[in-house]
Order: structure tokens, then C-alpha cells, then sequence
């Protein structure tokens, strides 16, 4: 990176980073109605002792008193927790709304459901069917446990998961097989397999459980034709209604890629609502279309004081800082 890129990268950090600090004040003044907050998590652990295992990556998963405390928090603020089910019925204005997403389908997803018992808040579940019918590892979870155990700093382990998601998902299979052996999509623990077909089938029929949609392969969908894309959604469309008993009318893209076409695409297949990773609020009434988009923000492994991120004001630090300079330049 030479010294203006690491500027840019750094200012919008920053300003985030600052508004996470001054958020809890700043929100205290903000009407915060007509708006669905939607948040994607992964994992939960247990218990601390679960993550340290180094089992998962760990940014991506919160402990089970971490996701008790953010039920706690939303519903202390006035948020009426939501299924995807109360979308179609429309929600009532001047409301506030959250809804709280899992992504992937592992197992320790159970862990959640009686904090969602407790608090009696719907959660909605989006499953990677190959992992689930091949009770194999996810990739990146393959990657951080061999490389951590080879003393592979988290920082590089992120950067060579970033490195292979340019490629397609046999591509990365190969590596993988190629790098750490024949046994290494063999799950390690509870901590780090997905669930079983018999588990998703008792999974879901908890009333307070929707389950939706991840593509068969965790693809990342802008790397693959049209047929292919169809191919991963219909397939896993099928697994999952043979196994939950309905057609899943949900949909979240792997990894958050997509283009308008994917939306066409997920249209013709069915789904009626597709979850993204732009971490913005969603403004209500949501706006009508065949195929409704909705923004997610990525849940944190942070005090909760933190889960009003400065993006929930409305703003994004590398949005600000890219205005700022744009009208900079136009200045000069
Ligand atoms: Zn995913």
C-alpha cells in the first residue's frame, strides 16, 4: 500500500471508529422510527472456552451472553423484533423494527434458541446446503484452524481468505486438499461443523426459526454464469424444502456480492426478498418490487454501547470521507 491508498483506508476507519465512541450519545437525540434495523451473525459460542479453541474465525461469531445482551439492548430502545413472515403482513408506521439474521447453518446456532426463548424474539436462519448433507467445515473455518495452528497470524489468515474468494468454489476445495490434507473439511468439534439434516429438521420446526436460502456451495455469485447461479439456488431450494417441509422464499447472498442481473435471476427462482451485506438502515415503508432488497449490518463481537454503529445515524465513514474529497477536488 503506498501512503495515499493507506490514507484512504485509514480516514474512513477512523471516523467510524469515532462515531462508535460518540454513538450511545449522539442516539439518545435521533428518532429512530420507521426504520428495520436487520443484523447478520454466524456462530454463537457457548462459552468463552468454545473460542478459544480456535475452532472458527472469530470475527465473525459472539458469545451467547453477547447476543442475550443485544436482544436485551434493541428491546430496552423500543425495536419490535421481526420474522420475514411479518414483512409480507406489512409493518405498522412510526415504529421502530430489528430483525436478527444467522448465515451458514452451523450447528452452534442452537445455542441461540434459548436466548431467543427467553426474550421470545424470532430469528432467521440461512443455510449453505452442501456443508449441511456433507457435514464437511466451511472453507474459511479450514483455513484459520490449520493456518492458526501453524502460529499464522489472524491478519494473514484474513488476507488469504480474501485471497481465495476470487475463485470458484471446486477451485478452493483444491487448495485447501492440496494445502492440508484429505481430512481436512473433517469438522474439529461441535464448535465448528454444521449442522445435520436430522438437526435443520428439528431446527426448524421451532416456532420462532424461518429459514432461508445461502446457494448450495457458499458461492460468491458474481464469479459464475447465469446457469451456474441458477444451478446453486434451485438445488438448495430443493435439499431444504425436502428437509424443513416449504419452499424457502428468503434468500442471502454468500459473502454479500451481487448484481442487479443476480436480482433477476433470484426473482425467476422464486425469492422474495433478498438480504445483502450494506450496512444501512432500512427506511420504512419498504419499497415495492418483485424482488425486495434489504441492507444488513454485520453483528460485532463489541460492547454493546457499540451496536450503534455511526452507520445507524444514517452515515458511513468511507461514504463521508469519499464526498468530502470529491467536493475538495471540485473546489480546486
Ligand atoms: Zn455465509
Amino acid at each position: 500500500m503506498n501512503i495515499k491508498q493507506k490514507v484512504d483506508f485509514s480516514i474512513p476507519l477512523m471516523i467510524d471508529k469515532m462515531g462508535d465512541i460518540f454513538n450511545p450519545f449522539f442516539l439518545k437525540f435521533k428518532n429512530e422510527k420507521n426504520q428495520l434495523l436487520i443484523f447478520y451473525f454466524h456462530g454463537v459460542y457457548e462459552s468463552l472456552k468454545q473460542k478459544e479453541q480456535s475452532h472458527v474465525s472469530p470475527q465473525n461469531n459472539v458469545t451467547k451472553e453477547q447476543l442475550s445482551e443485544f436482544v436485551e439492548y434493541f428491546l430496552e430502545n423500543d425495536y419490535k423484533f421481526i420474522a420475514p413472515e411479518d414483512l409480507k403482513k406489512g409493518l405498522e408506521k412510526d415504529n421502530s423494527y430489528v430483525m436478527i439474521t444467522f448465515d451458514d447453518g452451523y450447528y452452534n446456532n442452537f445455542y441461540s434458541l434459548p436466548i431467543l426463548e427467553e426474550f421470545q424474539v424470532p430469528a432467521t436462519y440461512f443455510i449453505t446446503t452442501n456443508n449441511l448433507v456433507s457435514n464437511s467445515s466451511y472453507w474459511w473455518d479450514v483455513i484459520y484452524k490449520y493456518r492458526t495452528k501453524e502460529g499464522v497470524s489472524l491478519k494473514m489468515v484474513q488476507q488469504e481468505q480474501e485471497y481465495l474468494k476470487r475463485f470458484k468454489y471446486f477451485e478452493i476445495d483444491q487448495y485447501l486438499l492440496h494445502n492440508f490434507g484429505n481430512t481436512c473439511f473433517e469438522p474439529w468439534s461441535d464448535v465448528d461443523r454444521p449442522m445435520s439434516i436430522e438437526e435443520l429438521k428439528i431446527f426448524a420446526e421451532h416456532d420462532l426459526v424461518t429459514i432461508g436460502n445461502h446457494t448450495h456451495n457458499h458461492v460468491i455469485l458474481t464469479n459464475y454464469t447465469k446457469a451456474e447461479i441458477i444451478e446453486e439456488f434451485k438445488k438448495s431450494n430443493e435439499i431444504l424444502t425436502e428437509i424443513i417441509g416449504y419452499k424457502p422464499n428468503i434468500l442471502a447472498f454468500p459473502n454479500g456480492n451481487y448484481s442487479s442481473s443476480l436480482i433477476e435471476l433470484a426473482n425467476k427462482v422464486g425469492f422474495q426478498y433478498v438480504f445483502t451485506t450494506n450496512s444501512y438502515i432500512n427506511r420504512l415503508p419498504l419499497k415495492t418490487a418483485n424482488v425486495i432488497m434489504l441492507n444488513r449490518y454485520m453483528a460485532k463481537a463489541v460492547n454493546i454501547n457499540e451496536y450503534g454503529s455511526f452507520s445507524r445515524l444514517g452515515y458511513q465513514g468511507d461514504l463521508l470521507y469519499h464526498n468530502f474529497k470529491k467536493k475538495i477536488k471540485n473546489l480546486i
